[in-house]
């Protein structure tokens, strides 16, 4: 049997259905790279806002040219470089949380960071988390999975996340910011939150971190060996 090496896996979805986790562990037992992108999209808006310059795509772009983001792993998970500094944890600052979403809708911002993400990934091997990772920065990628959740655990799973990184805040706040958020993504003219025809759909909702880490590395083992998905839903499926 040929297998293949080095695909790229795109895992999309909304807020707290466990991309980033569940990516992280695929690219730990696979020995691929991780890359989080809204990792990058939260350090723009980071920059934007310690700049204090108004929140308007002309503004925003004039500043992109000076960034300079870099994911590095660690032994404590990736860290995130602006200009030489490790922003990781003032990345999951509420006032980040807020912005990141309009900021991302910016076409400007978008073009910057899909060449940078299409740059890291070129050469397969890697596994990258975000909101169109399968519809736009790599369509031809051989693995696609839409993770989703209910959103009452989405909040719960991203409100323990928020408070490991020591924030205050409540759960129906963490609720409403990720419906706030979602509904954002998911209606931005610009490549928006979608589901892509050709990805697995795999609801997290009842499921543990290792059974959702299972999950992909099994689609990873049948396009490897060009076998057919067994019993998985596509997104090009009706209800
Ligand atoms: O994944 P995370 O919640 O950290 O993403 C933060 C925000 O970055 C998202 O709500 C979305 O607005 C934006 N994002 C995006 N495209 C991606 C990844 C993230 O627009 N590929």
């Amino acid at each position: 049997m040929s297998c293949k090496r080095g695909l790229i896996i795109a895992i999309d979805g909304p807020a707290g259905a466990g991309k980033s986790t569940t990516a992280r562990r695929v690219a730990e037992r696979l020995g691929y790279l991780y890359i989080d992108t809204g990792a990058m999209y939260r350090a723009v808006t980071l920059a934007v806002l310690r700049a204090g310059i108004p929140i308007e795509e002309e503004h925003v772009a004039r500043v992109l040219p000076h960034l300079r983001i870099e994911l590095v792993p660690s032994l404590q998970g990736q860290r995130t470089l602006l200009s030489g500094e490790d922003v990781t944890e003032a990345l999951r600052l509420p006032e980040v949380t807020r912005w990141v979403s309009l900021v991302s809708s910016f076409p400007a911002v978008r073009r910057f960071l899909v060449e940078e993400q299409r740059r890291l990934g070129r050469h397969g091997g890697v596994v990258m988390d975000g909101r169109d990772i399968g519809t736009v920065v790599f369509p031809e990628a051989e693995v696609k999975v839409f993770l989703t959740a209910s959103l009452p655990v989405r909040a719960r799973r991203r409100l323990q996340e928020l408070r490991a990184y020591g924030i205050a805040i409540t759960e129906q706040e963490v609720a409403a910011e990720l419906q706030r958020r979602d509904e954002l993504d998911s209606h931005r003219a610009d490549s928006p939150l979608q589901c892509a025809p050709d990805a697995v759909v795999i609801d997290t909702t009842e499921l543990t971190i290792e059974e959702q880490t299972e999950r992909v590395l099994e689609l990873v083992r049948q396009r490897l060996c060009n076998t057919r998905p067994e019993s998985a839903s596509s997104c090009a499926e009706p209800e």
